[in-house]
């Protein structure tokens, strides 16, 4: 296990060694109850409040807009659960201090996309249940959605735009500005799931004119079990769950003090590093293209490769099965995976492909490679050499059972 080459770093990434010192050090030092007001909580809590406000750098935003969670998956479930549960109560948008009335009652409208995460899109099929209308917008054969077709959804109902800022599955980068600046227009809340784009992209709140932006610790070399919802000072929400009064009331539970010490450090080491490793990476991703090209034919990178974050590869392989491909190169010592982690084990070939334009049998043919900063050349080079000889042995057996049932 330990010899494997990890090129998943779009389903986690390993913990930064800086980011592991400091919080060995609190978890050997510091048990305070975050919110007690001894001694000890005062430490605690000043732990968080730095973390806090690392965060908030990063975002540049206040730092009582930032609530810790316990993952992505959280985040965006208190955002398009607490801005639909909100509005049924207050009926109306609050942004930037201007209220628009809804004159006929109840707002109960969301614009998202048909390429999100499964924890907005499934969090959006459960809100259908209870009432609220949600439009999903379609994206091109490349894997980009036209701010246009955004702007065709909004009624005087939306209470809510959500676009994620990169796909987890094939690395594209929506023009969240845009759409952003859409929303601001009709004075909709917009909320971004930037959870991939973190690592490589400019995610201030204000330059996205976003006004709800979701986080994982985990995706930037960070714990597991937390994350982050920016939610930008006037916008109204209901809480998910209901207990103390923590995180501003929106999130309530004890907090996960050295977790949220080790966001605060991940979030601090992204934005120093930021441009040197997009670039690192962005070389090691470009090479690796070019020697899979060369090596097998009858392959290609699915979804834009202009519009991408610089570490995501998702390519289409003719005539193999993706999942056979996945367990043959983890035989080999590589770890790498068909798409989302969150829909592994689903037996359906992914949605985010067949969205753009694939059919099932080419979306099942589909692997995606995603490096990160502690990958190599050399990791690379032995990588695609393991990919080449798998890729014939798994045609030739394939064409072998072709030729026997014809
Ligand atoms: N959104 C995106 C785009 C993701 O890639 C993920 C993780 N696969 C999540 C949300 C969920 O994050 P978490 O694992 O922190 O719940």
């Amino acid at each position: 296990m330990r010899k494997h080459i990890f090129l998943d770093f779009a389903s986690t990434t390993p913990l930064d060694p800086d980011v592991k010192k400091e919080m060995d050090q609190i978890e050997s030092h510091i048990f305070g109850n975050a919110s007690s007001i001894h001694a000890f909580g005062s430490e605690a809590r000043a732990i968080v409040d730095t973390s806090r406000d690392m965060l908030a750098d990063v975002l540049d935003c206040k730092q009582s807009e930032i609530i810790f969670t316990s993952g992505a998956t959280e985040s965006n479930n208190l955002a398009l659960q607490g801005i639909s549960h909100a509005n049924h109560q207050v009926s109306g948008c609050f942004r930037h201090n201007k209220i628009r009335l809804d004159h006929s009652g109840l707002k109960n409208h969301i614009i998202t996309t048909s390429i999100e995460h499964p924890s907005v899109l499934r969090t959006c099929y459960a809100l259908e249940k209870w009432g609220i209308n949600v439009s999903y917008v379609k994206p091109n054969k490349k894997g980009i959605v036209d701010p246009k077709d955004v702007e065709k959804y909004i009624n005087e109902r939306t209470i809510l735009i959500s676009v994620m800022y990169v796909n987890n599955e094939i690395g594209t980068i929506q023009p969240i500005k845009k759409i952003g600046k859409i929303a601001r227009k009709y004075h909709i809340p917009f909320h971004v799931d930037a959870v991939q784009a973190i690592n490589y992209l400019d995610c201030r709140a204000d330059f996205l004119h976003a006004d709800l932006i979701s986080l994982s610790s985990h995706k930037m070399y960070g714990p597991k079990g937390v994350g982050a919802l920016f939610v930008r000072k006037g916008v109204t929400l209901s809480p998910v769950f209901y207990g103390g009064d923590q995180e501003y009331e929106l999130r309530p539970g004890t907090s996960n003090v050295p977790a949220i010490a080790g966001f605060g450090i991940a979030a601090q080491q992204v934005q120093e590093n930021c441009a040197d490793i997009t670039k690192r990476v962005q070389n090691l991703r470009d090479h690796l293209i070019s020697q899979l090209c060369k090596s097998i034919p009858d392959i290609r990178i699915n979804g834009s490769l202009h519009h991408r974050v610089p570490n995501n590869i998702n390519i289409f392989i003719n005539n193999v099965e993706g999942e056979s491909l996945v367990v043959k190169l983890d035989m080999a010592g590589f770890a790498v995976s068909t798409g989302s982690a969150c829909a592994a084990g689903s037996i359906e070939p992914s949605n985010v492909l067949q969205e753009i334009g694939l059919s099932k049998k080419q979306a099942s043919s589909s692997l995606r490679i995603t490096i990160g900063k502690y990958t190599t050349m050399k990791q690379l080079d032995h990588f695609c050499n393991a990919i080449t000889r798998i890729v014939n042995e798994l045609r030739s057996y394939s064409s072998v059972i072709h030729t026997v049932q014809v």
